[in-house]
């Protein structure tokens, strides 16, 4: 069952919500500018 969780581009500083499975990692593309630079934000 995915959850949501935010993430932020480091190129541009774009803050997202997108699915994610806990202990899966997969490429994130920046839905504003294309970038695969994208961390997950932690919000604890
Ligand atoms: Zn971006």
């Amino acid at each position: 069952m995915a959850e949501e969780a935010k993430f932020c581009c480091l190129r541009c500083g774009a803050e997202f919500l997108l699915p994610y499975t806990p202990g899966v990692t997969e490429e994130r593309t920046c839905p504003n500018c294309g970038s695969n630079s994208v961390r997950r934000k932690k919000d604890k």
